[in-house]
């Protein structure tokens, strides 16, 4: 058999990954990552599938688990979705699973950092303790659900810095690199990140079923 016809039997047997996200930078972290599965990643948009989800869940795994399994209701695909945002010890770990609807989804994050540096006002240092989290549900077409988790630890600087990244990453300093989220190249930030370390253990799972 010809070399590109068994490539085109082998690919048309591949399992079909969709992730739930309809961000482009997430997109590209995600083919980063997972890249090297034998499976064809796909976005929802890549895949035809277009819903509005309702996140209610209580936690950032509960809110993954509702996108997968809504997504996989449509598709025989393994769906896999996140979801993440900033938790602050001094504010009670807000703003939690709120952290894009935080203060209006549509109110700049210039605005939302200022709130969050004014709210730890005179608060030290040692006090000021945050981390990003990520939970990664996938759901497989015979209803089995399976999540993975990752974590990022900082603290909350006194200004913004930096100008890479998104969301917070100006507040979001971290000790072991002297500098920002949003100081750090995209692939720095990948390697050490709350959704690249969910991510990762997530390939693991996979590989582990698929193989
Ligand atoms: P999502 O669940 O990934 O869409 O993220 C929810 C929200 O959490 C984002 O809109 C941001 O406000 C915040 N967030 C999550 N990850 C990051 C990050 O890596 N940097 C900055 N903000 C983040």
């Amino acid at each position: 058999m010809q070399t590109e016809e068994c490539e085109r039997i082998r690919d048309a047997v591949k399992p079909k990954i969709i992730f739930a996200t309809g961000n482009e930078g997430k997109m590209r972290e995600i083919r980063a990552i997972l890249g090297d599965m034998d499976a064809e990643i796909c976005s929802m948009k890549e895949a035809g599938i277009q819903t509005d989800i309702i996140e209610d869940g209580k936690t950032f795994e509960e809110n993954a688990i509702i996108k997968a399994k809504t997504i996989a209701a449509q598709t025989d695909a393994i769906v896999l979705a996140d979801d993440s945002g900033l938790e602050i010890d001094y504010l009670n770990k807000e703003p939690g699973i709120y952290s894009a609807r935080y203060m209006g989804e549509d109110t700049p994050y210039s605005v939302k950092n200022k709130n969050l540096i004014d709210r730890l006002a005179g608060v030290p240092d040692e006090k000021r303790t945050a981390r990003f989290v990520c939970a990664i549900a996938a759901a497989f077409p015979d209803g089995q659900v399976i999540t993975t988790q990752g974590v990022i630890e900082g603290r909350i600087g006194y200004e913004e810095k930096g100008s890479n990244g998104f969301g917070y990453d100006p507040i979001f300093y971290v000790p072991e690199y002297g500098c920002s989220t949003a100081q750090l190249t995209e692939e720095q930030k990948n390697r050490i990140s709350h959704r690249g370390k969910a991510l990762e253990a997530m390939k693991l799972e996979l590989k582990k079923r698929m193989s």
